[in-house]
């Protein structure tokens, strides 16, 4: 059994698009590891963001996990600021990261060229992200393509750090390894770009029955289906990636012979995956409105998440200052 560390912001939606992407894997990797599961509202902060509902999101977001599969009793549920260590980490880890590696970062290069002004948080988001990863000596991190770089960077820290610091037997940071996911990437509702709630091109895992059909009729298909006589290749179609995450293997099947031959338009198409989408999604939005009934509850046991990533936390942060040659607060 390894020792798995994931995050998700909190953007207060859970969407389809996380779903099929990260989340229906760790429910099922959560049987299988010792798994632990945050929610990044540090990260979160890195770019402009609305103060007033960051609190809220965070709780919704996590209402979508644990109404999704995840079961506290199987891996730790938490919110990263609840466990300073995150932060007093990425801090040691900041000394030993190369400046150049950071800006080399596709997604830091990205983000960087569409602001005026850059925060050096911005820059600085990979080290927290080693430091989330390290703090917990998790040795597999399920990662998408894009995430592949940080990574490498994550490694890359682990070993500057232990060639420094952890010389000779005993404590050393784990080079965590990726799992990478095997998910064919959903995009947005228009096709073009990721599912995004910013973007407002998503389908949240809560969203009503009437809602998901809205928002599926008007969605990008094979722009080559001008026509209900058109053919389509189903390999090129969002509809047909959702398909593979929400209906049956032969209903699949039917789909890509369907659009291939012209044999129903785009339409019928989307009323049977709208149809195994609410039925999918049915169970997942009564748990997340018992929850949504329970605020105490799901405080509690954020809370107590927490408290047990903190235990762990706690000794790796010894291990670490001990190596690092701080005077411990007890021999002061
Ligand atoms: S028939 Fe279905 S898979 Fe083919 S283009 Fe239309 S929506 Fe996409």
């Amino acid at each position: 059994m390894r020792r798995i560390f994931s995050g998700i912001q909190p953007s207060g939606e859970l969407h389809i698009g996380n779903y099929l992407g990260a989340v229906q894997n760790w429910v099922k990797l959560q049987h299988q590891h010792e798994c632990l599961f945050c929610v990044v509202d540090l990260h979160a902060v890195t770019q402009a963001y609305d103060i007033a509902t960051l609190a809220q999101r965070t709780l919704d977001m996590a209402i979508g996990l644990f109404a999704a599969g995840l079961d506290p009793e199987r891996a730790v549920v938490f919110v990263q600021s609840h466990v300073a260590e995150h932060t007093e980490l990425n801090w040691l880890l900041n000394t030993v990261t190369p400046l150049g590696e950071l800006e080399r970062q596709t997604q830091f290069k990205d983000k960087a060229q569409r602001q005026e002004s850059v925060p050096a948080g911005l820059l600085n988001y990979p080290v927290l992200q080693a430091a989330d990863v390290l703090l917990y000596e998790a040795t597999l991190v399920p990662v998408g393509e894009d995430q592949l770089q940080h990574l490498e960077l994550m490694r890359e820290i682990a070993r500057r750090w232990n060639a420094r610091y952890a010389t000779g037997a005993g404590f050393a940071l784990p080079e965590p390894q990726a799992l990478l996911s095997t998910a064919k990437r959903v995009l947005g509702l228009d096709g073009q770009t990721k599912m995004s709630k910013s973007l407002g091109n998503t389908i949240g895992l809560l969203d009503p029955p009437e809602t998901i059909w809205e928002k599926l009729k008007p969605a990008a298909t094979d722009p080559a289906r001008v026509t209900r006589k058109d053919p389509g290749n189903p390999e090129i179609c969002n509809i047909f990636t959702i398909h593979q995450g929400f209906s049956p293997a032969e209903t699949v099947k039917l789909v890509a012979h369907n659009c291939r031959t012209a044999g129903w338009g785009c339409l019928d198409c989307k009323r049977v995956l709208a149809d195994n989408m609410i039925a999918a999604l049915a169970p997942i939005r009564e748990r997340a409105q018992a929850l949504q009934r329970e605020p105490k509850a799901l405080r509690d046991t954020l809370r107590a998440g927490a408290a047990k990533a903190r235990a762990i936390a706690r000794r790796t942060m010894a291990q670490v200052r001990r190596r690092m040659g701080f005077l411990g607060e007890a021999e002061a």
